[in-house]
């Protein structure tokens, strides 16, 4: 399996070089040259691996051959094991129709674990293969930050700086990525959005000059192995909910989106033959994306701070890969349309394409009071403690799944890490022993301003001492 660029303007490279390239360097997004295709026999029996096991199976597909079985086998144990859950991502059923795909089990206790421990140990290996530095750089809406610090701090080799909006993360988001004292780690509070962040982020890594002078690697989204290893959950939570049901059947996933990473994961593992059903996509207020699905139009609109900060996000990044399937693989068009965006603010897909996405998506864009509504209602009926992420896929799923189907709504957080909307809901939650020892760490932390020259004399600085 080799990668190439949704711009067109490059390929075919290998899968590590795919890794370390990040941001493709025409400016697209790196995708494999063709997914691959798993009959139903073999599905079958990837029903009886271990999850440690699947990712190894799914990865195999991907790796070009180029990480010797031992060694990615070993990566993989490293990743999970630090999971307090043995099934690393277990369901949990909820109703006859409903199971929760609980995805934080990890040590930053929200699903960005899954990729990022993984993208640790890659980072790690590749470190110590190449001997070349390798640093990380990266913007948060609150969860990838604390999760790929966790995947990367004091590791040999590797620096990180994570860019977050400043007092626009949860006050647990912010104490674990800001309580780390090891010095290969860098935050930058900067004032402005996540979309400010992931903005000059998108536009060092398009420096391509900068990027190769300072070692840049990618933990976005834009990154494809963030992608790869987040299908893994998609397949084994099937798999478990199928033998739970006796049925082998076309199943609804419920996803809480914001840069449209983890859904478009469920993408992947539905042409991988998965049997998926119909992809809700839950929005906050940020609802940019449910407008796409419901109306072939893709127009950030403005920003807006909700109970669930991690999806206070307008433009998804990883957009531009459904757009490049949902085109036909028209690598020509996906790059006319996206400078027609970064002019025009606004693209509009053909109707054939928009009958497309209407066929494989559903969205709602779910309200704060919704949201809360949500969380007191499940707490109620089910006890079980939604935090507001996994309340938006849960509600969204409530919304759009229709009589007789089967959905699986991800669980993205741990609500302890969002104990400002569970509070408004008048319920008091007790934190697991790791998030309660934070608040008496000290902070480490730089303020800047929003300006990108800014930022990249931090970066400069710390990447030199
Ligand atoms: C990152 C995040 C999301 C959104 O995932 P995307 O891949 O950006 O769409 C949803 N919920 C939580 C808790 C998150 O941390």
């Amino acid at each position: 399996m080799e990668y190439i660029s949704t711009r067109g303007k490059i390929g075919k490279i290998g899968f590590i070089e795919a890794f370390m390239m990040g941001l493709a360097d025409d400016g697209g997004l790196l995708v494999p040259s063709e997914i691959p295709v798993i009959s139903e026999a073999t599905l079958k029996e990837w029903q009886s691996l271990s999850y440690q096991e699947l990712v190894f199976a799914i990865f195999s597909h991907y790796t070009n051959g180029e990480i010797p079985e031992a060694d990615l086998k070993a990566m993989i144990a490293a990743s999970y094991g630090t999971f307090r859950h043995p099934e690393v991502t277990p369901v949990r059923r909820i109703r006859d129709d409903l199971y929760l795909l609980e995805l934080f089990h990890g040590p930053t206790f929200a699903f960005k674990d899954i990729a990022l421990q993984f993208m640790g140990q890659f980072y790690s290996y590749v470190a110590n293969q190449t001997g070349k530095k390798i640093h990380i750089l990266g913007a948060t809406s609150g969860d990838t930050g604390a999760s790929a610090i966790e995947g990367v701090k004091g590791k040999e080799g590797i620096k990180i700086c994570i860019l977050h909006p400043t007092g626009k993360v949860s006050k647990v988001q912010e104490l674990q990525m800001t309580t780390v004292q090891d010095d290969n780690v860098l935050n930058l509070s900067v004032e402005g959005n996540f979309d400010d962040c992931q903005r000059m982020i998108k536009e060092l890594f398009a420096d391509l000059d900068f990027k190769s002078a300072n070692h840049l690697a990618a933990i976005n989204s834009i990154n494809f192995v963030r992608i790869l290893a987040q299908t893994v959950y998609y397949f084994y939570s099937y798999f478990q909910v199928s033998k739970a049901t006796g049925k082998w059947e076309p199943v609804n996933f419920s996803v809480p989106t914001g840069n449209f990473g983890d859904i478009f994961a469920g993408y992947v593992a539905k042409r991988m033959g998965l049997p998926v059903g119909k992809l809700i996509l839950a929005t906050n207020e940020n609802n940019i994306l449910e407008r796409f699905i419901h109306e072939g139009v893709y127009m950030p609109g403005d920003f807006r701070m909700t109970y669930s900060p991690s999806m206070d996000i307008q433009v998804a990044s990883n957009f531009e890969r459904y757009l490049y399937y949902v085109l036909d693989e028209n690598a020509a068009e996906v790059e006319r349309l996206m400078n027609q965006f970064k002019i025009e603010g606004e693209i509009s897909i053909p109707e054939g394409a928009h009958l497309k996405v209407q066929a494989e998506f559903a969205a709602h864009g779910v309200g704060g009071q919704e949201c809360l509504d949500t969380i007191s209602d499940y707490q109620a009926k089910h006890d079980y403690l939604l935090d507001p992420h996994t309340a938006c896929g849960v509600s969204a799923a409530d919304r759009c799944s229709e009589e007789g189907e089967m959905t699986i709504a991800l669980a993205t957080a741990h609500p302890a890490k969002f104990d400002e909307a569970i509070r408004l809901c008048g319920i008091e939650q007790k934190f697991p022993a790791e998030i309660r020892v934070l608040f008496e760490k000290p902070q480490r932390q730089t303020f800047v301003d929003g300006k990108l020259e800014d930022v990249t004399k931090e970066l400069v600085q710390f990447y030199n001492a």
